[in-house]
C-alpha cells in the first residue's frame, strides 16, 4: 500500500509532517493544551473531527467539530471517508481522511485530539509519522473538579465520563509520551519540548540529504 505521506510519484516529500495525537480522559486539560498549541504554533493544523455528539454552547460547527447525524456518520465511515473512527461515551467520532492526507502531503504538522481507540488506528496506519502524547490528571478528585467546573455537560454526562476515565487511563502504555497535567504551564511546556525534539528527528527531515551533501562538497583550508 502506498503511504499516504508520499507524493503521487512515490518520491519522499521535502519535509514529513508529524501527526501529533493528544489523548486524555475528559477534563485532564487536553483541549486547553491543544488550543494553546494551535494559537502559538502556526505550523500546526487541527484535524476537525466529525461527531454525532450534541454541540455544546461554546462550540462552533466546523471549527471544533463538524456536527452530523448518525446516518451521515455511517455514510462517511462506510464510504471510506474517515481515517479512523470510534464510539466514545456513547457518541460517534471520526477523523476526516481528505484534510489529514492533504496536510501530510503538504508536509504540514497536524494535531489530532482523539481517544485511545483512534490513536491506535492512526499508529497502525502511519507509525513513522505519529507522535502520541497521553495527558493524565494529577488525581481522580482533581479530574472530577475540572469536569464540574467546565459546567457544560449534564450531571449524567459527567458521571459517564468519570466512569470511562479509568478505562482510558489504563491505555497510557500505548503512547510515546505521558504528561501529568498538574500545572497547565508546565504541562504545555512539556508538550512543546516533545514537539521540538520530534521536529528535529533525522527521519523527518529528508532535506538533510542535500544539506549534508553540500557541506561535504565544501572545501576549507
Ligand atoms: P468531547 O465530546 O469531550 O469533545 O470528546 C470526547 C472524546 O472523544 C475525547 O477523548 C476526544 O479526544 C475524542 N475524540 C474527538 N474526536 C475524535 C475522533 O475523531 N476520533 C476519535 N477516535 N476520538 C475522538
Amino acid at each position: 500500500m502506498t503511504s499516504i505521506f508520499e507524493t503521487e510519484s512515490g518520491a519522499p516529500i521535502a519535509r514529513r509532517g508529524l501527526m501529533l495525537v493528544l489523548s486524555s480522559p475528559s477534563g485532564a486539560g487536553k483541549s486547553t493544551i491543544a488550543r494553546n498549541l494551535l494559537e502559538s504554533d502556526p505550523g500546526f493544523q487541527l484535524s476537525v473531527s466529525v461527531t454525532t455528539r450534541k454541540r455544546r454552547a461554546s462550540e462552533i460547527d466546523g471549527v471544533h467539530y463538524r456536527f452530523i447525524d448518525r446516518a451521515e456518520f455511517e455514510r462517511l465511515r462506510d464510504g471510506g471517508a474517515l481515517l479512523e473512527w470510534a464510539e466514545v461515551h456513547g457518541n460517534f467520532y471520526g477523523t476526516p481522511r481528505a484534510a489529514a492526507e492533504k496536510a501530510m502531503r503538504d508536509g504540514r504538522d497536524m494535531l489530532f485530539d482523539i481517544d485511545y481507540q483512534g490513536a491506535l488506528q492512526l499508529q497502525e496506519q502511519a507509525k513513522a509519522d505519529v507522535v502520541s502524547v497521553f495527558i493524565l490528571p494529577p488525581s481522580m478528585t482533581e479530574l472530577k473538579t475540572r469536569l464540574l467546573r467546565r459546567a457544560e455537560d449534564s450531571g449524567e454526562t459527567i458521571a459517564v465520563r468519570l466512569k470511562n476515565a479509568k478505562v482510558e487511563i489504563e491505555r497510557w502504555r500505548d503512547y510515546d509520551y505521558v504528561v501529568v497535567n498538574e500545572d497547565l504551564d508546565k504541562a504545555f511546556s512539556a508538550v512543546r519540548s516533545i514537539i521540538n525534539a520530534e521536529r528535529l528527528r533525522r527521519d523527518r527531515r529528508p532535506g538533510l540529504f542535500d544539506f549534508t551533501a553540500k557541506l561535504l562538497s565544501q572545501t576549507v583550508c
